[in-house]
């Protein structure tokens, strides 16, 4: 696996690679316990299927750095078969990010999205509630339970 951090950024912890990551590398494996529903922390992974983080989940423990997996609507990294893959060349110290839409549903704490990219969606509500350009336009590296 590769050496990931957590750091406190201004208002959210986020997640960032120690070192130059290669497009296409793994970056991580989701473990966690399985559920029905969506939390806060939770990632979809099939249909009424959820990875959470488990409740005696410290910050030290590295088996969980994906909880603190941000958000971007332009990301450098995406989910496949609970792996996440750097989706571009990831230079180290740079946040890792992945688009909550292409795995998520329905979002259980929708927010308004801050990733100040040109094509931001602006709110982050999960993939049901997209338009079908929008659908189309992430569709390369949206999980294939969602459509
Ligand atoms: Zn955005």
């Amino acid at each position: 696996m590769i050496d990931l951090l957590i750091q406190q950024r201004t208002e959210e912890k986020t997640l960032v690679t120690k070192k130059n990551i290669r497009k296409g590398t793994v970056i991580l494996q989701l473990e966690g316990s399985r559920t029905s529903s969506p939390t806060q922390y939770s990632v979809q992974i099939g249909q009424e299927l959820h990875i959470d983080i488990p409740k005696q989940f410290t910050q030290k423990n590295e088996d969980y750095y994906w909880a603190f997996l941000n958000h971007s609507c332009q990301p450098n990294a995406f989910f496949k078969n609970m792996q996440l893959i750097a989706l571009t060349d990831i230079s180290e110290n740079k946040e890792i990010t992945f688009n909550y839409n292409t795995t998520e549903l329905e979002m259980s704490n929708p927010f308004l999205c801050n990733c100040k990219q040109d094509h931001c969606i602006n709110n982050v509500e999960g993939y049901k509630f997209l338009t079908p350009h929008q659908k189309q336009s992430i569709i390369e590296h949206t999980a294939s339970y969602l459509y």
